[in-house]
C-alpha cells in the first residue's frame, strides 16, 4: 500500500476514542494530520507531540465546536493554511444520548442530529471544492451499526447514522466520476469513553458490577465478543485511502464482530 506522505488530514473528534486510533494510523501512512476535537488543553498538546515523535509529520490541533456550522467552515479553512490543503476528510466527532422517544429531551435531539449528521454535511460541502480542483479526496464517515439497524432508547443516534449513511451514498454519486471517494465506516462496540458511559449507567440500573454489565452489553449485540478496536477502524481508513479502494465508493462498511450479519 503507497504511503499517504504529502497528504493532509483532518479528523474530527480526534482527542479521543476512534478519532484518535484513526489519527494515529494516517500518520502513520505519513499523512498530516490535523487534530479537533475537547478535552484539557495539556493532554491534547502531549497527543499532537506524540504524533509528531512517533511518525515525523506535521500535526495540528484545532478546538472547533462542530456543533456550529462557521467553526466547521473556519477548521477547514485553518486547515488548508495551516498544512496547505485538505485531502482526506474523516468525519468522526460524535455524541449519544440515550432515552424513551417520549422522554427524549428535544434539546438533546437537536444536539445529536448538529453534531452526528449535521457536521458531516457541512464539513463535506466546505472540503469538496479544493478536492476537486486536485481531482483527488477521500471522505470517511465514521457512522455505526447503528447507521444500518436500530436499538431502543436511541432515536436520535439511530437517526443521524441512518442520516449519515444516506448523506455517504448522495455524495460518492456526485463524485463518481472524479478521484474522490466517500465511504462510511459503521462500528460495532468499540471500548471508548462514549460506551464506558452506557456501561456504568447499565450497571447501575440493573445494580450489576460494572464487569458484568460490560460481559452483557457484548454479548447482547456482539457475536464475536470482543469490542473492535480504534487501531482496526484506523486501519479501515488508511485502507479506503489508498489506491486499492478507488472503486469503493458509497460503501457502508460494518466493523463490528457480526452485529449485523444477525
Ligand atoms: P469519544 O467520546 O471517545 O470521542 C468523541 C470525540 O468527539 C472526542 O474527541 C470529543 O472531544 C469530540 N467531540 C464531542 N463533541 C464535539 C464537538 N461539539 N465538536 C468537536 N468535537 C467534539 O467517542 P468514540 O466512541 O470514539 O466516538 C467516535 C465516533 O465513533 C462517533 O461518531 C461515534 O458515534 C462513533 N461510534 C462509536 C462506537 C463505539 O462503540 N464507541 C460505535 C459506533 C460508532
Amino acid at each position: 500500500m503507497e504511503l499517504l506522505t504529502e497528504k493532509a488530514a483532518i479528523v474530527t473528534g480526534s482527542t479521543s476514542g476512534i478519532g484518535l486510533g484513526i489519527a494515529r494510523a494516517l500518520a502513520e501512512a505519513g499523512c498530516n494530520i490535523m487534530l479537533n476535537g475537547f478535552g484539557e488543553a495539556s493532554a491534547i498538546e502531549r497527543e499532537r507531540k506524540q504524533l509528531v515523535k512517533d511518525f515525523g509529520i506535521e500535526a495540528h490541533f484545532n478546538s472547533a465546536d462542530l456543533s456550529k456550522p462557521v467553526e466547521i467552515v473556519e477548521l477547514v479553512e485553518a486547515t488548508t493554511r495551516e498544512l496547505g490543503q485538505v485531502d482526506i476528510l474523516v468525519n468522526n466527532a460524535g455524541i449519544q444520548h440515550t432515552a424513551p422517544i417520549e422522554n427524549f429531551p428535544a434539546d438533546r435531539w437537536d444536539a445529536v442530529i448538529a453534531l452526528n449528521l449535521s457536521s458531516n454535511f457541512h464539513a463535506i460541502r466546505s472540503v469538496i471544492p479544493q478536492m476537486r480542483k486536485r481531482n483527488w479526496g477521500r471522505i470517511i464517515n465514521i457512522a455505526s451499526t447503528h447507521g444500518l439497524v436500530a436499538s431502543v432508547n436511541k432515536a436520535a443516534y439511530v437517526a443521524a447514522k441512518h442520516g449519515v449513511i444516506g448523506l455517504t451514498k448522495a455524495v460518492a454519486l456526485e463524485t463518481a466520476t472524479t478521484g474522490i471517494t466517500c465511504n462510511a465506516i459503521c462500528p460495532g462496540w468499540v471500548l471508548t469513553t462514549l460506551v464506558v458511559k452506557q456501561i456504568v449507567e447499565r450497571a447501575a440500573r440493573e445494580k450489576i458490577p460494572v464487569d458484568q454489565a460490560r460481559a452483557d452489553l457484548l454479548s447482547e449485540k456482539q457475536p464475536s465478543h470482543e469490542f473492535a478496536t480504534p487501531e482496526q477502524i484506523g486501519a479501515l481508513t488508511v485502507f479506503l485511502c489508498s489506491g486499492a479502494a478507488a472503486q469503493i465508493r458509497g460503501a457502508a462498511l460494518p466493523v463490528d464482530g457480526g452485529w449485523t450479519a444477525q
